[in-house]
């Protein structure tokens, strides 16, 4: 390639390898920041198995800002239905315990409903996927099935990327200026661009039965998407316990149990799993319609670095683990939306390319933390498994041991209690989905302490302003009288100064450097009342301080009072420093974005 290569020379800015959730949120965001995506998928199409369901208040935050809560809302299980988590011998028999689970119960209910203005649900990936990917193409992405990324090679200028089309066999190549791989846990671009990935892979595994038939009888009373089996006929594998996992409420399944992987490949006919989804269920007039049996292996690897030059990967290319907390779509997705803006701002000019290096310094650690979460609560079964377990082969059952009316029944009672509270860890963890701190070139430390983590962080919401912090949610009302949250303020593809009624000069110096990325919202002006004075209480700044938020609505700058000095000089050097380089004027950054593409 001519180093006076034109950007018209390009056939995208930016082409994405995937279109599972890491993939489809990266093409939906960079489309809808107005960038030139080209996504490719191997597949006819769009994932047909339902994998990851737990769709977070983060993920559901972030389809809010682009756009697409409500459509989520309507495809999703709704939150309520995914209640209790439950321990029973079989789904007909005996019950052993019950977890309220995802912030249900009444100890945590207050705390999910506080931390966001959305709702958490059960969005299986074959509808998840849809939503994000339709929605790209409609804004503008070029989206191409069929369609096998091969190899590439990146220069100081751009990524030749070499890609099959699968039903000709016709190799071709595309000229990008970024290349990103979503291509999932057997990444090839990842080990193409030579990531660093740490850790095991298919340290144990377990089988996935997917199932139709209607068993509502057994869930009108206690609703679950996540039911235990606790039998001696379960008790295999590293969790020890069988698993029925609603997809769709309650005819849609998938029975679950793990195999010895040092014993080969387990044994996944139909008729072994209709015997054990009939096990499981424990109703013999129960016939289950069984759809797909396949093994899946868990993992607990990550790369410590997310990208090389002009390659970027996230998602399972470089963080792999089971689905315990049911991270996995999430972490992706937040991925995706982390990448996507940065990636408009350095090709639009608006950011020297050093801001891409701030993609890996925030999420590399966050991924790292997510293997080790769900690899750690897969673990915590170890305990429960032992405490229902015969203590001696033939013994007592687990149902039996935790109603027996003796000591040893109290015993097991108390020791079932105390191995439950851990799984807090996985059923309630708001806090590891929530409380991500970004520490990178893209968020200016303010000075202030460390912070301190009074309740368990992993657990338990906390928010803060805090640069690094995403920006906490309040309740504001708008002109028209109806509640907005303050994170729909920030976003949509802009930097958000907010300041108050009194912090008239921040809001002077942000209009002045006129740039169109850069908007001032005042809280508790006409358009953001607080009324519920719930921003008063959030912003730990003085209603004359200012809070600089990013495009993915974490805070990047703040201030705690009205300036001193020249405002516009210290909102200037902040920006500078955030994007690598002197903020433009506003005459530079009009110029026409294939124009000035990096
Ligand atoms: P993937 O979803 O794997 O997508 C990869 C994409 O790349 C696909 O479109 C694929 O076709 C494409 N591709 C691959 N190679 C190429 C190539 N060479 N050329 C072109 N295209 C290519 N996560 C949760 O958050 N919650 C859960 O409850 C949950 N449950 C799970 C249950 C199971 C059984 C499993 C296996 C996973 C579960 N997960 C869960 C994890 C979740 O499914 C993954 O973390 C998520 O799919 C990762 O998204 P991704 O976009 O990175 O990769």
């Amino acid at each position: 390639m001519q180093m006076n290569e034109m950007p018209r020379d390009f056939d995208a800015d930016v082409l994405v390898v995937g279109t599972g959730p890491m993939g489809g949120m990266t093409a939906l965001a960079l489309a809808t920041y107005g960038v030139r995506v080209l996504a490719v998928n191997r597949s006819n199409w769009l994932a047909d198995s339902p994998r990851a369901h737990v769709t977070n208040l983060r993920s559901m935050e972030i389809l809010r800002s682009l756009g697409l809560e409500q459509e989520a809302r309507k495809l999703a299980t709704p939150w309520e239905l995914m209640g209790d988590t439950t321990f029973t011998v079989t789904l007909a028999g005996p019950e052993i315990a019950r977890i309220a689970s995802y912030g249900l119960g009444d100890s945590r209910y207050g705390e999910y409903q506080a931390s966001s203005p959305c709702r958490m649900g059960d969005l299986p990936q074959p509808l998840l996927e849809p939503l994000l990917v339709k929605a790209a193409g409609a804004r503008g992405a070029e989206l191409r099935f069929n369609t096998i990324y091969r190899s590439s090679e990146q220069d100081d200028r751009g990524v030749t990327v070499q890609l099959e089309d699968r039903i000709t066999g016709v190799a071709y190549r595309r000229r990008v200026r970024y290349l990103v791989g979503a291509d999932g846990a057997r990444s090839v671009v990842a080990e193409d661009a030579g990531l660093p990935l740490q850790g095991v892979m298919g340290r144990a595994g377990t089988v996935y039965a997917r199932f139709n038939g209607d068993l509502s009888t057994y869930m009108q009373h206690r609703h679950s998407v996540l039911t235990w089996i606790v039998n001696k006929d379960a008790a295999v594998g590293e969790i020890g316990l069988g698993l029925l996992r609603a997809v769709r409420p309650w005819d849609q399944w998938i029975a679950g149990w793990g195999f010895d992987i040092d014993a080969g490949e387990p044994d996944v006919t139909d008729e072994t799993a209709r015997t054990r989804i009939k096990a499981y269920v424990g109703d013999p007039d129960f016939e289950p319609d069984v759809v797909a049996v396949n093994p899946w292996y868990v993992n607990e690897a990550w790369a410590s670095t997310y990208a090389t030059g002009r390659i970027f990967c996230g998602g399972d290319a470089v963080h792999r683990h089971p689905p315990s907390n049911g991270l996995g779509s999430n972490t992706s997705m937040q991925d995706g939306f982390n990448l996507a803006w940065k990636l408009a701002y350095v090709l639009r000019g608006d950011a020297a390319p050093s801001l891409l290096d701030t993609y890996s310094q925030e999420r590399a650690p966050v991924g790292r933390h997510v293997v080790t979460r769900a690899n750690q609560s897969r673990r915590e079964y170890a305990p429960l498994h032992k405490a229902l377990a015969p203590e001696v082969p033939g013994g007592p059952s687990g149902y039996e041991k935790i109603t027996a009316p003796t000591l040893e029944g109290a015993k097991a009672r108390a020791d079932l209690a105390a191995v439950l509270a851990l799984k807090e860890n996985e059923y309630n963890a708001l806090g590891i989905e929530i409380n991500q701190r970004y520490s990178s070139d893209a968020i200016i430390d303010d000075g202030e302490p460390p912070e301190t983590w009074p309740r368990d962080p992993e657990i338990h919401a906390q928010h803060t302003t805090r640069p690094g912090a995403k920006l906490p949610h309040a309740w504001l009302v708008g002109r028209n009288g109806k509640k907005v949250s303050s994170l729909d303020l920030v976003g949509n593809g802009v930097f958000t100064l907010l300041t108050g009624p009194t912090g008239g000069r921040w809001a002077a110096a942000a209009s002045a450097l006129g740039l169109p990325w850069l908007r001032v919202v005042i809280v508790d002006g006409p358009d953001a009342r607080d009324l519920y004075c719930a921003w008063q209480r959030a912003r730990e700044v003085e209603e004359d301080g200012a809070i600089l938020v990013r495009p993915d609505g974490y805070v990047a700058w703040r201030t705690p009072k009205a300036p001193d000095a020249n405002a516009e000089a210290q909102l200037t050097t902040a920006l500078s420093r955030i994007m690598g380089q002197p903020v433009m004027s506003e005459l530079r950054s009009r110029v026409p974005l294939a124009a000035r593409a990096r």
